[in-house]
C-alpha cells in the first residue's frame, strides 16, 4: 500500500485525486490479485451470512450453553417494532447488533468484524439501514470493504485482539468500522469517513476486556449493542462537520498507549472487572464444574 497512516491515506487521495473506494479496489488487486468485481463477490459474502445472522438471531428462543445469554434482541426487536420512538436506526441497530452477537454466543456462524466478540455492531447498523434507506446492494457491498480497510490501516499500529489492548481493540473498531460503513452509505467524503471511524476510537479508548468465565457473552453480546448507537452517533457528528480535535493518527497511538498501560487483569484473562464479581465468580464455578462434568476431573 502506499500509505500506512490515515494521514498518508488522507494526501494520497486528494494528491491522486482517487475516492476511497476505487483506491480499496487497487489495494485489493495489489495484495490479492482480485478484480473489483471479484473484490465485491466476497464482500456479498460477507453481506449473506450478516443478514443471515442478524434474522436468526432476532428470531430465537434459545439461551447459550451457561444461560448466560440469548432472547434478548428478540425482546428489544418487540419493543422497536411497536414503538415509535425507538423503531429507527439506533433501535434497530441496537436489536440487531444484540441479535448476531448472540448468535455468535450459541457458537453460530457470523462474520468477525473485527472479531467475534465484536461481530454485532457493524452488520447490526447495516441491517438497520438497509431496511430504512434501501441502498443500492452494491453500494452496501462497498461499505462493507470501506470498513475492513479503514480497520486494516488501524492494524497497522495495533492488534485486533482483547487480550492485547482490551475490548477498545474489539468493540471500539467494531463501532469505529460501522462507523464508517454508515458514513460511506451516506454519501459522506473520505474525510467524514475517517473522521467517523476515528471519532468512534477516541470515544472507546480505555474499555476494558472482562469477560465472565472468560466466555464471550458477558458483557460483549450488551456491549455490540450499546456500541451500535457509538458508531451511528460518530457517523452523525462526522456528517455533520464535526472533527476530533486529536489527529486520527495520533488517536491511534493513544489508544496502543492506553492498550499498553492496561492491567493484564482487563485483557481477556476474567482476572478482574465484571468476571471477578460476585456474580461473575459464580458463573466462572458453574462454568468448572460443567467442563468437569464434560471431560472428567483428569
Ligand atoms: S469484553 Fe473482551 S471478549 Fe468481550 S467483546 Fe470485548 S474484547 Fe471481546
Amino acid at each position: 500500500m502506499p500509505f500506512n497512516s490515515f494521514e498518508e491515506l488522507n494526501n494520497y487521495l486528494s494528491k491522486e485525486k482517487k475516492k476511497l473506494v476505487d483506491v480499496i479496489f487497487e489495494v485489493e488487486s495489489n495484495l490479492q490479485g482480485s478484480t473489483p468485481d471479484e473484490t465485491l463477490l466476497k464482500a456479498a459474502e460477507y453481506w449473506r451470512i450478516m443478514k443471515a445472522s442478524v434474522k436468526k438471531g432476532v428470531k430465537s428462543k434459545e439461551l447459550s450453553l451457561l444461560k448466560l445469554t440469548g432472547k434478548d434482541a428478540a425482546k428489544i426487536n418487540r419493543l422497536v417494532k411497536k414503538s415509535p420512538l425507538f423503531d429507527n436506526i439506533y433501535g434497530r441497530a441496537t436489536a440487531y447488533a444484540v441479535a448476531v452477537n448472540e448468535v455468535n454466543a450459541k457458537c453460530g456462524v457470523i462474520v468477525a468484524c473485527p472479531t467475534a466478540g465484536s461481530c454485532g455492531i457493524l452488520p447490526g447498523v447495516l441491517q438497520a439501514y438497509s431496511e430504512i434507506e434501501k441502498p443500492d446492494r452494491k453500494k452496501i457491498l462497498e461499505s462493507i470493504l470501506v470498513s475492513g480497510f479503514l480497520g486494516m490501516i488501524l492494524f497497522n499500529d495495533v492488534t485486533t485482539a482483547g487480550a492485547d489492548y482490551g475490548c477498545q481493540a474489539e468493540v471500539g473498531v467494531g463501532a469505529a468500522m460501522a462507523a464508517a460503513a454508515l458514513t460511506y452509505l451516506e454519501d459522506g467524503s473520505s474525510e467524514e469517513i475517517i473522521q467517523a471511524f476515528i471519532l468512534a476510537i477516541k470515544n472507546s479508548l480505555g474499555l476494558i476486556c472482562d469477560p465472565v468465565a472468560g466466555l464471550v457473552e458477558v458483557p460483549c453480546v450488551k456491549r455490540n449493542g450499546i456500541f451500535a448507537s457509538v458508531a451511528i452517533s460518530a457517523s452523525l457528528m462526522a456528517l455533520s462537520g464535526v472533527k476530533s480535535f486529536i489527529s486520527p493518527d495520533e488517536v491511534v497511538l493513544t489508544m496502543k498507549e492506553v492498550g499498553d498501560k492496561l492491567h493484564h487483569d482487563f485483557k481477556e484473562t476474567a482476572g478482574g472487572g465484571l468476571a471477578k464479581t460476585r456474580d461473575g465468580k459464580a458463573v466462572d464455578r458453574a462454568f468448572e464444574s460443567e467442563v468437569k462434568r464434560f471431560f472428567g476431573d483428569n
